[in-house]
C-alpha cells in the first residue's frame, strides 16, 4: 500500500517523503483511513510500529482541511501522554509532518519546569496542545486553556497512563471537553481496564490492532549471557570492545546502578551518559541528544526509558539488570530493531533472575539463545555489584561451590558464568522451552519515576542483516 491512497493532504505526503518513509506501516494503513473518516479509534500497537504517525498524519490532514478560527485560535487538538519526554517527542513528530503546512501553534504542557511559559502559550492560543495530565489539569483549573472548540482528543500510551494512576486526572480533563469530538486512544495492550476506558471516553470506536505484545519485533536478535552479578560491569565493558556495538542502550534497575555503570564505562574510555528520574529535565534532554547525535555511544537508563523511546539506529539493547516482568522486557528490547532496522537484545541473567527468565521464555513460547563471551575474564579487582560478596563466597564460587541461599551449585570453573549449567536444574537456569518450566514472577522492584520519549530521527544507520 502507498501513502497516496490513505487520503492524506499533499503537503503532509511531501513531509512523509522528506522523512524517507516509502510505505505506511500496518498500524498506519489500518488507522489513518478510519481517523480521516471521523471515527473514534482504539489503536493497539507497540511502540516502534509507527503509531505516532498513525494518529498525527490524519489529524494534521483534518486540521488543515478547515481554516482556524481567525479571532482566537482556540485549541482544536489535545494530545495527552504520560510523560514529559513523550510530549516533547510527539511535538517533534507533529512539527516534522507539518513542516509544509502554514505554521501551527503548538503548546507543550508538562510538569518539572516553570509554569509561566506554558500558561502564556495556552493563553496566546494553541491549535494543538500536547500535555501530561497533571500539569494540564493545573493550568485548566487556572483558566488558561480554551477547549471549547476542541475537535480531536488523543490519549497516547493509555496503558502507561493507567499504570501511573492518571485515570482520575484524565476523567476530570475529559469532563471539561466538548462531548461532540473525535477521540483516539492508543495503547500497547488491550486489558480489561483499557476496554473500560474506551467505553467511558470513546463513542462506537473502530478497533485497529497490530501485532501481539508477546512477540518482540522479528528484527531483534535476542541472546542471554549467564553471569554473576558482580561480574556484570566487566562483562559489559568486555562486550563493548566489539565496535559493532555503536549505539547501545543499557537498562539498569536502579538510578544508582545507572550512574555506577555509566561511571565505570567512562573509566574504560567508553563515552556514556546516564538517564533517570534523578536527573534534571535539561540533563535528561542533553543525555538523549548526545546519544542521538553519537556524542555518547552508550546510554544507561532505568525503565524510565523503556517506554516510547524513539531513537532510530540503536544497535543493541542490553538488559544489564534483567526485567522482572515480561512487558518491561518487550518494551525495552523494542527500542532496537525499529522500523525494519535490525538490532540485538542482550540480557544478563544472574541466579536471582532465573524465575523471571523462565516466565519470559514461557510467555514468548521459545528459548532465548545462551551465549558465552569469548575471552572474557572477570575483573580481578573485585565485585562491581552493589551487594558485596564476601571473600569466602568468592572463593567458593571460583571452585564451583556456590551455596548462597543454600540453593544452587554451579558448574566447576564458572567464572563469568556465561556458559555453565548447574547440576540442579530446578534451582538453576531455566530449561529449554520444550521442557516443563515453572513460572515464578518476583515482586515488582521499587518503581522508578516512569518517563518516555520519542521522535522521528534519521538514525545513524539502518542496520540490515
Ligand atoms: P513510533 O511507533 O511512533 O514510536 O515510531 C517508530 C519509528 O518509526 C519512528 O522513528 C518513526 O519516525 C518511524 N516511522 C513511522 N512511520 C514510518 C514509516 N511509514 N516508514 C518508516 N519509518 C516510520
Amino acid at each position: 500500500m502507498s501513502f497516496q491512497v490513505l487520503g492524506l493532504d499533499d503537503r503532509i505526503l511531501k513531509a512523509i517523503r522528506d522523512a524517507g518513509y516509502t510505505e505506511p506501516t500496518p498500524i498506519q494503513s489500518a488507522a489513518v483511513p478510519q481517523i480521516i473518516a471521523g471515527h473514534d479509534v482504539i489503536g493497539i500497537a507497540q511502540t516502534g510500529t509507527g503509531k505516532t504517525a498513525a494518529f498525527t498524519l490524519p489529524v494534521l490532514t483534518k486540521l488543515c482541511a478547515k481554516a482556524p478560527d481567525a479571532s482566537r485560535r482556540r485549541t482544536r487538538v489535545l494530545i495527552v501522554a504520560p510523560t514529559r519526554e513523550l510530549v516533547v517527542q510527539i511535538e517533534e513528530n507533529v512539527c516534522a509532518y507539518a513542516k509544509h503546512l502554514p505554521a501551527l501553534r503548538i503548546a507543550k504542557v508538562f510538569g518539572g519546569v516553570g509554569e509561566r511559559p506554558q500558561m502564556d502559550a495556552l493563553r496566546a492560543g494553541a491549535d494543538i496542545v500536547i500535555a501530561t495530565p497533571g500539569r494540564l489539569l493545573d493550568l485548566m483549573g487556572r483558566g488558561c486553556a480554551d477547549f471549547s472548540a476542541l475537535e480531536v482528543l488523543i490519549l497516547d500510551e493509555a496503558d502507561r497512563m493507567l499504570d501511573m494512576g492518571f485515570v482520575p486526572d484524565i476523567r476530570r480533563i475529559v469532563k471539561a471537553l466538548p462531548k461532540q469530538r473525535q477521540t483516539l486512544l492508543f495503547s500497547a495492550t488491550l486489558s480489561n481496564e483499557i476496554e473500560g476506558l474506551t467505553r467511558e471516553f470513546l463513542h462506537t470506536p473502530k478497533k485497529v490492532e497490530i501485532g501481539r505484545r508477546s512477540n518482540p519485533a522479528e528484527t531483534v536478535t535476542q541472546m542471554i549471557y549467564e553471569v554473576r552479578k558482580e561480574d556484570k560491569v566487566s562483562l559489559l565493558a568486555h562486550l563493548l570492545r566489539d565496535s559493532s556495538m555503536d549505539m547501545v542502550l543499557v537498562f539498569t534497575r536502579t538510578k544508582h546502578g545507572a550512574d555506577k555503570v555509566a561511571k565505570r564505562l567512562a573509566r574504560d574510555g567508553v563515552t556514556s551518559a546516564a538517564l533517570h528520574a534523578n536527573r534534571s529535565q535539561n540533563q535528561r534532554l542533553k543525555a538523549l541528544a548526545d546519544f542521538k547525535s553519537g556524542k555518547v555511544r552508550v546510554l544507561v537508563a532505568t525503565d524510565i526509558a523503556s517506554r516510547g523511546i524513539d531513537v532510530d539506529g540503536i544497535s543493541h539493547v542490553v538488559n544489564f539488570d534483567f526485567p522482572p516482568h515480561v512487558e518491561d522486557y518487550v518494551h525495552r528490547i523494542g527500542r532496537t530493531g525499529r522500523a525494519n532496522a535490525v538490532g540485538d537484545a542482550i540480557s544478563f541473567v544472574s541466579r536471582d533472575d532465573y524465575g523471571a527468565l523462565r516466565s519470559l521464555e514461557k510467555f514468548i513460547g521459545r528459548g532465548i539463545v545462551r551465549k558465552s563471551a569469548d575471552g572474557f575474564v572477570p575483573d580481578p579487582a573485585g565485585p562491581d555489584d552493589e551487594r558485596p560478596v564476601r571473600p569466602q563466597q568468592r572463593q567458593q564460587r571460583g571452585q564451583g561451590q556456590q551455596t548462597s541461599g543454600g540453593q544452587q551449585q554451579r558448574g566447576q570453573g564458572s567464572r563469568g558464568g556465561q556458559s555453565q549449567r548447574p547440576t540442579n536444574r530446578s534451582a538453576g537456569p531455566p530449561p529449554r522451552p520444550q521442557q516443563s518450566a515453572s513460572s515464578v514472577t518476583p515482586a515488582r522492584p521499587q518503581e522508578e519515576e516512569p518517563q518516555g520519549w520519542r521522535r522521528p530521527t534519521q538514525g545513524r544507520r539502518q542496520r540490515r542483516r
